[in-house]
């Protein structure tokens, strides 16, 4: 067997500082932390910080009064933000940098009088995020059904935005249907979809052809880590979106397989080499790990934690 390792792979700027920012968190103020919804959509990390004594909430009202709220890198909405206030909490905001460009794109748009069409998966904490930024201006789409059933006037005023970890190529489909149906629709300055989705999605693109079956490191509510399966499945691979690998079956490969392994955004290099172990170990897999690009992204922490960690 051999193991084909995709680099780029795991975790991303946005990624490394969400969590860099909660363990500092939990360095300075122990286990009295709570962050709104999961800090990164995965279970390994999600389970590390739990044990920790970090709380997951769904709802503000759960925080108790004046306690620390840590934000999600997948952003939140001003009513969030709003209700954190209501309640006197101390908030530390682990939003993305690139998640929040697309609030600011899109508050920037609705203030101008546009209607925005947002490409991105209902109910995603990203989009939820994004949309409560102007919920009068924004519709959702998701699929080439969605941009038919728009009915705005055919001059109407418009933009489009995207989640960041769409599918390069399922997105620029929708985005060719919205031009074709809209042509003066406003396009963002800049790529919504982020470089770490976009990196990964290409290695995957360029590397599953040398692959019998792909291995993909992530959760199943990670968004950019099911598009990384979808890409194997669309190029005719097995392929198999795994927490680690206690969930691998032996019956996917046999000894004379190439296996790809690549991870989303948000999986932590542990699971990786936890899964390459498992396969030099039981199949006796050689390891060639193959750099289609080179990542030097970093964000920094949070300001109001950079504050904190002055004073303290
Ligand atoms: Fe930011 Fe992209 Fe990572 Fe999401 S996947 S946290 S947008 S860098």
């Amino acid at each position: 067997m051999k193991i084909l390792l995709a680099n780029p792979r795991g975790f991303c700027a946005g990624v490394n500082m969400a969590i860099q920012c909660l363990e500092e968190c939990v360095r300075m103020f122990g286990d009295n932390i709570h962050v709104y919804h999961e800090i990164v959509h995965n279970k390994y990390v999600v389970e590390r910080f739990t044990k920790l004594g970090v709380r997951f909430v769904d709802e503000v009202s759960d925080v108790p009064e004046g306690a620390i709220l840590v934000y999600s890198a997948h952003g939140v909405s001003p009513a969030i933000r709003q209700q954190a206030r209501d309640r006197k909490l101390q908030t530390i905001d682990a939003t993305c940098p690139l998640v929040t460009k697309v609030h600011m794109e899109a508050i920037r748009y609705a203030r101008q009088g546009y209607n925005i069409v947002l490409i991105g998966h209902e109910g995603h904490d990203e989009v939820v995020g994004t949309m409560g930024e102007a919920p009068e201006s924004i519709t959702l789409v998701d699929t080439p059904e969605d941009v038919e059933k728009l009915s705005f006037a055919p001059d109407a005023k418009l933009a489009y935005l995207t989640q960041t970890t769409l599918s390069v190529e399922e997105a620029g489909r929708l985005i060719a249907k919205l031009k074709e149906r809209y042509p003066q629709i406003e396009s963002p300055p800049k790529e919504d979809i982020c470089y770490a989705t976009t990196n990964r999605q290409h290695a995957v693109a360029q590397l599953t052809e040398r692959a019998d079956v792909v291995l993909v490191l992530g959760s199943q509510n990670s968004s950019n880590s099911q598009r990384l399966k979808e890409i194997a499945k669309s190029l005719g691979r097995p392929a198999y979106l795994i927490d680690g690998a206690g969930e691998i079956q032996e019956d996917w490969f046999t000894e004379d397989n190439n296996v790809l392994i690549t991870a989303g955004a948000s999986a932590p290099e542990v699971v990786v080499q936890e899964v390459v172990n498992y396969l030099k170990t039981t199949f006796n897999a050689e390891l060639e790990e193959v750099v289609t690009r080179e990542e030097h992204v970093t964000f920094p922490l949070p300001k109001e934690l950079r504050q904190l960690q002055l004073s303290n």
